[in-house]
């Protein structure tokens, strides 16, 4: 049977550009651009100085703080500088600039063959910490803290969220279909680290060629099973996924672990299999670059590191004038500013739309139509968090509306037919919440 959710929207998924374009790798740049910020948490602090000579793989900037990943060079070769750049996700920031020797020589001790089954879970889990993983769906939180919960939360249930609901973006898809066994094996990693032995994979029904590949990969193993998902948007929000697949909902501002849950995406298994399995840090990850602008989309294997820009040309560059510049997909991602921003861990997507594929429109006044009701799966009163939002009312859209219940999916801005900047005024709320806990 196929499983969904109250709410959500249907918008058309576009990825017939690329859904059937295999992985790509894209030779590595001249030069890498490596921001020390590419997780949720503390950012790390540069470890090497300009002139150093680097090895792929070696630690470049770290941090001893918990909540943060260690960053790692994507290829070797000379710092040659050690500036702040434009970041993707924080405007600015510090970042190690990498001329390639062309030698691409990994760092002494790389790759390592380890054997996972005798490893135990601190080993795992520190293995996965040195790596640098994160969230590689766009939301970059640590993995090894993501998989580390207090002793008090009693994991019984793991997630694989393989939805992809973004539409336009396919790296999973390929992911899955090119690298099956390497994502049955991470997921049997971190069960294995995490002590659960119930594992669940969650694809949308779009994707019937990965559903049957990643069924045929479990068919022996009665710890997993793979479970189609109804094609729809945001299928794939973490309180929503586990909400269909499992029947329990995580309470308001909760977390997975509340309900004994652990959700993964498709990257970051491969990663944790690689990380565990052959002390490979996380330098490359599977990008779709795509977009009515794009001459040539393609699913590609990118360093981090690599620019926007560079990857554009990759796709043999422009057909049309660009209208916007998006990292992610059409729904939750960020939009840029420049193509002088460089691939992080969590760069699941570039996506560069001209002027019809972009929602244009001026913002009106609500006209209280409730459509951003019916569509939100949180439940909860779009129109009201926007409206409190645009009047400063931060702390009433908090304690009365559940403002942090909001995964900012964008799907009231989808059906809004008054084009109001809900997510824009519900992040604003959230800030300015914050600031003023921070400030207490
Ligand atoms: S209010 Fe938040 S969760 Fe609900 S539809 Fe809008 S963005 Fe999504
Ligand atoms: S969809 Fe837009 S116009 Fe309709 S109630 Fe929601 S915010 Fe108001």
């Amino acid at each position: 049977m196929v499983k969904s959710f109250r709410g959500g929207v249907h918008p058309d998924d576009r990825k017939r550009f690329t859904a059937a374009k295999a992985i790509e790798t894209m030779p590595v740049p001249d030069k890498v651009i490596i921001p020390v910020r590419q997780h949720i948490g503390a950012p790390c602090a540069p470890i090497v100085k300009v002139g150093d000579l680097v090895k792929k793989g070696q630690v470049i900037a770290e941090t001893q703080a918990f909540v943060a990943s260690p960053i790692h060079a994507s290829t070797s070769g000379k710092v040659v500088e050690i500036a702040d750049y434009p970041h993707p996700v924080f405007g600015c920031c510090s970042a190690i600039v990498i001329e390639s020797d062309g030698q691409d020589e990994w760092a002494e001790g790389l790759p390592l063959t380890r054997d996972w089954r005798t490893m135990d879970s601190a080993a795992i889990k520190n293995a996965i910490r040195q790596a640098g993983l994160v969230g590689m769906g766009g939301a970059t939180f640590p993995t090894h803290v993501k998989m580390s919960p207090p002793p008090e939360k009693k994991l019984d249930t793991f997630i694989l969220n393989a939805a992809e609901c973004e539409p336009y973006l396919t790296a999973d898809h390929r992911v899955m279909l090119e690298q099956t066994d390497r994502i049955i094996t991470g997921i049997l990693i971190a069960m294995k680290a995490l002590g659960v032995k119930e594992g669940y994979i969650g694809i949308e029904d779009n994707k019937p060629d990965a559903i049957e590949a990643m069924r045929k990969a479990v068919d022996n193993i009665v710890e997993l099973s793979v479970v189609p998902l109804k094609t729809k948007y945001p299928q794939g929000a973490e309180k929503t996924l586990i909400y269909v697949i499992t029947g329990k909902e995580v309470p308001s501002g909760g977390l997975p672990m509340d309900v004994g849950v652990v959700v993964q995406n498709v990257g970051t298994a491969v990663a944790i299999a690689n990380a565990v399995e052959k002390g490979l840090p996380l330098i490359e990850r599977v990008t779709t670059v795509t977009g009515g602008c794009i001459t040539e989309p393609k699913n590609l294997l990118l360093r981090i590191g690599t620019t926007f820009e560079q990857a554009i040309l990759f796709c043999n560059g422009l057909k049309e004038q660009p209208a916007k510049l998006i990292m992610g997909g059409p729904m939750m991602g960020m939009a840029q500013s420049t193509v002088n921003v460089p691939i992080i861990k969590g760069t699941s997507g570039i996506l560069v739309l001209s002027a019809k594929d972009v929602n244009h429109g001026e913002e009106r006044p609500c006209i209280r139509c409730g459509r951003c009701v019916d569509a939100c799966p949180m439940g909860l009163i779009p129109s009201m968090l926007s409206i409190l939002g645009e009047r400063g009312k931060f702390q009433e859209a908090k304690a009365e509306y559940d403002l942090l219940d909001c995964v900012e999916c964008g799907s009231c801005v989808y059906v809004c037919p008054a084009k109001r900047n809900i997510v824009h005024y519900i992040k604003l709320s959230k800030a300015q919440n914050a600031a003023m806990a921070a400030k207490k």
